[in-house]
C-alpha cells in the first residue's frame, strides 16, 4: 500500500532536502519551511431554499520577501488546511523559478461549487474577501483562480474588495476576463508553458517533440491547452482524463489515432468534465481513469490533483515513458520520485512547469499598473521567453551538478528567496 501523503508535510520533506543540499543556515531554513501566516475564517451564505450554510475559507501567505504573496483560490469539498499550505509553498518557489517579483499564497473554500447556484457561489466569494480584506492586495498578496474558481469568481471578488477600498486595484486579483482587467493569454498560459518546457527537454534529450505521443490526466484549463499546443506541435494525445460527478469516477478517453483536443474541448464543462455520451457517439473509449498513466507514450502529463503518482501508481509508468510533465501541483508523492529518479525519467516539475499561470498572473498586474494591454500574441512570446528561461536554468544545473531535476528547480528557487530573506535582514 503507498503511503498516503499530507501535502504539507511533502513541501517539508522536498524542502528539508534541499536545504540539507545548500547548507542552508538553521535561521533561514525554519523560516522557509513554513508559512509567515494563515488565516482561517468562516463564511456564511443565505442559500437559495432561505436557509444559512456556513462554509470554510483560508488565505495562507507562505513568503513575500520578493514581493507580494501570490496564489489561487480553489473550491474544492475535499480543501484542508494542509493542501492550502502547501500550494502556497509550492507558489512561493514557484515565482522564484521563473524569477518573477512575488511571493508565494494560497486560498481555499470548503465547497463544491458543481452544486451551488451562481448566486451562492457569488456569496462565497464576496463573502471570502470581507474576511480577508484588510491582509490581501496588490501590494500585500494576490489571488487568482485555481480549481474550480473562474474569471467570473475573481470579478465578484474584485468587485467586493473595490466597494469596500472605494476606488480601482484592479491589481488585486489576477485572473479577471478580457476587458475588465484580465490579460489575453491567461486562459491558455499555464498549459501553453507546460508544453514551452516539454518542447525544451525534448531537444535536450535529442528527441522530435512532433513525433512524441503523451498520455494527459484531467481536462481542465491546465489539460486543455497542454494537449492543444502539443498537438499543435505535432504530438499525438493517446489520451485525456476527467472526473465525471455524475457517477463519482474519473474517466481516460482514448481514440485509437490519438484524441482531438478541439473537439473534447467543445463537449466538457466548465469543471473539466468531458460529456461521456457525447464522446462515445465520436467513437472514443472511456476506460477507467486509472488507464491514463498505463498508455504506452512518450510523456505522462499529469493536470488534475495532487498525489496520482505514487509508490503504487509510479510502478504501471510503461517502459517507454522518457518525461513527465508536472501539469498539476504536487501529482507527484517522495516515494514516486524515488522511482522516477531510478528509471531515469526525465521530470519536468511542477512548481517550474505549471509556471505559465502565475506568470501571465505577473503580465496581467504590469499591463493593469500600465493601463495598457498587449496583444496576445506578446504575451505569448514573453511567456515562452520566462519558461524557457527557467527551463534551461534547471536543466544546466541538472548537467553541471548531476542533481535530480526537482532539486535543481528547488535549489535555484531556495537560494532567491533565502538571499532576499538574508538580504531583508529577516534571517
Ligand atoms: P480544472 O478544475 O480546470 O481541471 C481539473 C481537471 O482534473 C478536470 O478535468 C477534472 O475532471 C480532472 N480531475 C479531477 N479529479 C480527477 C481524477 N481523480 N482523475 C482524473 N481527472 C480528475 O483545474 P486546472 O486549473 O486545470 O488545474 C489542474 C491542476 O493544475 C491543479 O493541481 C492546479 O492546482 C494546477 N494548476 C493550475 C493552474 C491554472 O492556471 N489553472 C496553474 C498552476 C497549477
Amino acid at each position: 500500500m503507498s503511503k498516503a501523503f499530507n501535502p504539507f508535510e511533502m513541501a517539508q520533506t522536498q524542502f528539508d532536502r534541499v536545504a540539507d543540499m545548500l547548507g542552508l543556515e538553521p535561521g533561514v531554513r525554519e523560516l522557509l519551511r513554513w508559512p509567515l501566516r494563515e488565516y482561517h475564517f468562516t463564511i456564511p451564505v443565505r442559500m437559495d431554499d432561505g436557509s444559512v450554510r456556513v462554509f470554510r475559507g483560508f488565505r495562507v501567505q507562505h513568503n513575500d520577501f520578493r514581493g507580494p504573496a501570490k496564489g489561487g483560490i480553489r473550491f474544492h469539498p475535499q480543501e484542508t488546511a494542509d493542501t492550502v499550505r502547501a500550494l502556497a509553498t509550492w507558489m512561493t518557489w514557484k515565482c522564484a523559478v521563473v524569477d518573477i517579483p512575488l511571493g508565494g499564497g494560497k486560498g481555499g473554500v470548503i465547497c463544491d461549487p458543481r452544486k451551488l447556484s451562481p448566486r451562492e457561489q457569488e456569496q462565497i466569494c464576496r463573502g471570502w474577501v470581507r474576511q480577508v480584506f484588510k491582509n490581501v492586495g496588490p501590494v500585500q498578496d494576490v489571488p487568482a483562480p485555481d480549481v474550480m474558481t473562474n474569471g467570473q469568481h475573481m470579478l465578484w471578488m474584485l468587485d467586493e474588495y473595490e466597494t469596500l477600498a472605494g476606488g480601482h486595484f484592479p491589481g488585486f486579483i489576477t485572473g479577471k476576463p478580457i476587458g475588465l482587467g484580465g490579460s489575453l493569454g491567461r486562459t491558455e498560459a499555464t498549459g501553453f508553458g507546460v508544453i514551452y518546457a516539454v518542447r525544451e527537454a525534448a531537444k535536450r534529450l535529442g528527441l522530435d517533440i512532433g513525433k512524441m505521443s503523451a498520455a494527459f490526466q484531467g481536462f481542465g484549463n491546465v489539460s486543455q491547452y497542454a494537449a492543444k499546443l502539443f498537438r499543435d506541435y505535432g504530438g499525438k494525445v493517446v489520451c485525456v482524463s476527467c472526473w465525471d460527478g455524475r457517477d463519482n469516477a474519473s474517466y481516460t478517453y482514448r481514440k485509437k489515432d490519438g484524441v482531438d483536443p478541439d473537439f473534447l474541448m467543445s463537449i466538457v464543462d466548465s469543471y473539466g468534465a468531458i460529456d461521456r455520451e457525447k464522446a462515445l457517439a465520436a467513437g472514443y473509449e472511456a476506460l477507467p481513469g486509472s488507464e491514463w498513466i498505463k498508455q504506452d507514450v512518450d510523456i505522462l502529463v499529469p493536470c488534475a490533483l495532487e498525489n496520482q503518482i505514487n509508490a503504487e501508481t509510479a510502478q504501471l509508468i510503461p517502459k517507454r515513458v522518457k518525461l513527465l510533465a508536472e501539469g498539476a501541483n504536487g501529482p507527484t508523492t517522495p516515494e514516486a520520485d524515488a522511482v522516477l529518479r531510478e528509471r531515469k525519467i526525465y521530470v519536468i516539475p511542477d512548481f517550474l512547469c505549471n509556471a505559465g499561470g502565475v506568470t501571465c498572473s505577473y503580465f496581467e498586474q504590469v499591463q493593469d499598473n500600465m493601463n495598457f494591454f498587449w496583444e496576445k500574441d506578446e504575451v505569448l512570446k514573453k511567456l515562452d521567453t520566462k519558461l524557457t528561461n527557467a527551463f534551461n536554468a534547471m536543466a544546466d544545473l541538472v548537467e553541471k551538478r548531476g542533481v535530480y531535476m526537482r532539486d535543481a528547480a528547488y535549489m535555484i528557487a531556495i537560494e532567491r528567496v533565502a538571499q532576499a530573506a538574508r538580504l531583508r535582514g529577516r534571517a
